[in-house]
């Protein structure tokens, strides 16, 4: 039996039409503008930088980068957080990751203004997720959320497994997963460590797999017919052609076998995260006003 494939891609145009669709009633004062914030030169930053234009563009949501020295103090950093809290004219903040590591990231990411963190960092907004707040939530913990309400599948007394426990990704998918009733069971390194992973994970109805190690979950750690979500992406390189490919947390050949419903990784939730940081920027527009 070969899964169905929930594809990321359809699911996130969808999204930008409809915000699309948005911003073009608003006067051209209220268009949303996003700020992203980066500090030094690092490639993996610049490159979702570059990626969140694009995606900004597309929509007609105004995008600036703001970039800094390395060297600037976290006290300045945190300065120019205030000052941008402060302009009425932007609307979304996202601290570009990683920081230099003079910087402390959550020290910065608590002083974006709640209203204005797109990006779900600020304990505030992480708080609300507790509450079941999903429009706060991490832009990933979001997508996730949304691929899962496409499949349709029925969350009350699900058996919902997540393995990794991260504050952008594991730990608040669960919480928002737990409260639409779901039975759900957070797994991560200790688990592993345990011998008890695969005991958890055969057991889910609905599979979110959200750990940064290639091929974790093999076919026999899966329910025959489950939904398995694959967040993961990691390069490796194909033993076929010595070149470097994107694979997910999951070995997707034989997943693909046992599974009812899968998200290829890439073309899964890589899509949805970025459509969901420009819903994020256009709520969070919407609420300012
Ligand atoms: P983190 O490294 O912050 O968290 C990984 C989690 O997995 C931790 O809870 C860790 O536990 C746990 N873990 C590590 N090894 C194991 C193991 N062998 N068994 C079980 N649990 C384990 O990563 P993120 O949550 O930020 O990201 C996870 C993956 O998702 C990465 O591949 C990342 O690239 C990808 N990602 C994809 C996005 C997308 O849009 N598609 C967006 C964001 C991330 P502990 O901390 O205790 O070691």
């Amino acid at each position: 039996m070969s899964a169905k494939l929930l594809e990321g891609g359809p699911i996130a145009e969808q999204i930008k039409s409809e915000i699309k669709a948005a911003i073009a009633e608003l006067p051209e004062e209220q268009r949303p503008q996003l700020v992203a914030v980066m500090v030094g030169d690092n490639p993996g930053a610049r490159s979702y930088a570059k990626m969140q234009r694009k995606a900004c563009e597309e929509v007609d949501i105004l995008y600036e980068l703001k970039e800094f020295d390395e060297s600037i103090s976290e006290a300045d950093l945190i300065g120019e957080m205030n000052q941008l809290n402060e302009d009425d004219g932007v609307n979304g903040i996202i601290l570009q990751m990683p920081v230099p590591q003079h910087i402390n990231a959550r020290a910065v990411q608590a002083e974006i203004a709640p209203v204005k963190d797109v990006d779900g960092v600020n304990p505030a907004n992480l708080g609300a997720v507790v509450m079941g707040r999903v429009e706060g939530a991490p832009c990933t913990a979001q997508a996730v959320v949304r691929l899962v309400e496409e499949t349709g599948v029925d969350l009350y007394g699900a058996e919902v497994v997540v393995v990794g426990h991260s504050e952008i990704v594991g730990k608040p998918v669960a919480l928002l997963l737990l409260d639409k009733f779901a039975t759900t069971t957070v797994c991560h390194i200790g688990t592993s460590d345990a011998g008890m992973l695969e005991k958890h994970t055969t057991g889910a109805d609905l599979l979110i797999v959200a750990v940064g190690v290639p091929g974790l979950i093999k076919g026999n750690m899966i329910k025959p017919g489950a939904t398995v979500i694959d967040v993961g992406i990691n390069r490796v390189k194909d033993p076929e052609t010595g070149k470097s490919k994107m694979v997910g947390d999951v070995a997707f050949d034989e997943a693909v076998e046992v599974a009812g419903i899968i998200t290829p990784v890439p073309g899964g939730v890589g899509p949805v995260t970025p459509a969901m940081l420009l819903q994020s920027t256009l709520h969070a527009a919407q609420s300012q006003r």
